[in-house]
């Protein structure tokens, strides 16, 4: 297989030409004629062509590498209209404001073969505006895709501070696997469609979402130990950890993996009022 330029693996640069599986993404991709698509990571263009040609109202694909970004721009020939090339870092799109630029009727969906170095950093500014969302959908390391969507019952060892936080905020779900060899060039992992859905409610106001993360990474800290170890690390007191576990009746020795997003939420929220 040539390509114009050698791909660049610091920036994640495994394409995908499988044409069966560009549709099968775009397929499980939930928009219509007025959704806006956001692609991260145009490469050469692939999955841009096949999003081009759905009914969607309009791509906007970001590109970091300037090679490819200007080399694409140059070969585009296809619905000339409804796709604008950005060269700009993905970690850095002000999504408020791109939000604010279309049309308050447009649902947003954003989409990506994603570069496995920014996957999580990524999903982090997502979910601080989730808001503005309906859905994600994202082809990334299976590993990283199991822990996005693990749950005290599915994938249990992935199971972490960032598979609740996404819960609190997402309806997370492995839609397929792609194996390795499915990339060019091959990685050494294979890797996952990932969809997430925004809920339309969620349980936990804005201004709280920093210090619940923060109180998440406390609760994971050490795996092995107790959850009433970690906050105790954490520098909770033990009197109230104590008053929390028997207003929720939990065994001293539960662990953090065993607790769900309901649970957290009402440790959380027990905590906040003890503190007061
Ligand atoms: N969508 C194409 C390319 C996927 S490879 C396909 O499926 O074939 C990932 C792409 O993301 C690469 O082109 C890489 O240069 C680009 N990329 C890497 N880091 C990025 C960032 N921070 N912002 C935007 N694009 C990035």
């Amino acid at each position: 297989m040539k390509l114009p330029f050698l791909p660049k693996k610091e920036w994640g640069q495994n394409f995908l030409l499988d044409k069966n599986l560009l549709q099968k993404i775009v397929d499980s991709c939930p928009f219509d004629k007025k959704t806006i698509i956001v692609e991260i990571g145009s490469g050469y263009g692939h999955l841009t062509e096949f999003l081009a040609k759905s009914n969607c109202h309009q791509v906007i694909s970001y590109e970091k590498d300037a090679q490819l970004h200007f080399w694409l721009q140059s070969k585009w020939k296809e619905q000339k209209n409804k796709v604008i090339f950005l060269y700009q870092d993905a970690l850095k799109i002000n999504w408020p404001e791109l939000r604010q630029k279309y049309n308050q009727f447009l649902t947003f969906l954003v989409v990506g073969n994603l570069p496995y170095s920014i996957a999580n950093s990524l999903i982090f500014n997502l979910l601080e505006s989730a808001e503005l969302f309906e859905n994600l959908v994202f082809l990334i390391q299976k590993e990283v895709a199991q822990r996005w969507v693990a749950t005290p019952q599915k994938y249990k060892k992935e199971y972490s501070a960032l598979s609740v936080y996404i819960s609190l905020i997402t309806k997370p779900e492995i839609i397929f696997f792609v194996p390795k060899q499915c990339f060019f060039p091959q990685p050494s992992v294979d890797g996952a469609l990932v969809r997430l859905e925004i809920k339309k409610e969620i349980q936990l106001e804005k201004e709280k979402r920093v210090q619940f993360w923060a109180f998440l990474k406390n609760c994971f800290r050490h795996r092995r130990k107790t959850l009433w170890n970690n906050l105790l690390i954490a520098s909770y007191q033990e009197k109230k950890i104590r008053e929390v576990f028997q207003k929720l009746k939990y065994e001293k020795n539960i662990r953090p993996q065993q607790l769900t997003i309901q649970d957290y939420l009402s440790v959380f929220n027990f905590l906040q009022i003890e503190l007061k």
